[in-house]
């Protein structure tokens, strides 16, 4: 059962990881992200190299200096929901073998994430209710 959500999970973000390359919404330059200070910062799965674990959520998520049209919107929100329905644990920064382990969710800092239709992008908050 794990295995097949993993294996589906790597599916979706071998797609996201598709789509996020083919938009390219970050424009990465010489290892700096288009706002120049990037949102992995923070994070502790972060390295020299970038990112070391396939998040789907990260991969859907952006910042607000990125606006995207409608259609590549509902191009994120496709997997996103897909996801969803099919039951995969949907946290940022965390790898899906992190989220499949039986502690996971009581551990781990943050909530699983929701899509915001007011600002089009996947949110997720820390336990304590504050925005990230
Ligand atoms: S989402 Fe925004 S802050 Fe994060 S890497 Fe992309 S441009 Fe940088
Ligand atoms: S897990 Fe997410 S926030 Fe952390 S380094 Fe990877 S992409 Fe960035």
């Amino acid at each position: 059962m794990n295995s097949t959500k993993k294996e589906l999970y790597l599916q979706l973000y071998d797609k996201a990881d598709k789509l996020q390359k083919e938009l390219d919404f970050c424009k990465w330059e010489n290892g700096k992200c288009f706002r120049g200070r990037s949102c992995c910062s923070t994070c502790l799965h972060v390295t020299e190299n970038g990112c070391s674990i396939k998040n789907l959520v990260c991969k859907l998520w952006r910042c607000s200096n990125i606006k995207l049209d409608e259609n590549n919107i509902n191009k994120i929100k496709e997997i996103f929901f897909e996801a969803k329905k099919l039951g995969l644990p949907l946290y940022a920064r965390a790898s899906i073998d992190e989220m499949l382990l039986e502690n996971f969710e009581k551990t781990f800092p943050y909530t699983e994430a929701i899509f915001d239709e007011k600002i089009q992008t996947p949110i997720f908050f820390t336990k304590e209710n504050t925005t990230n």
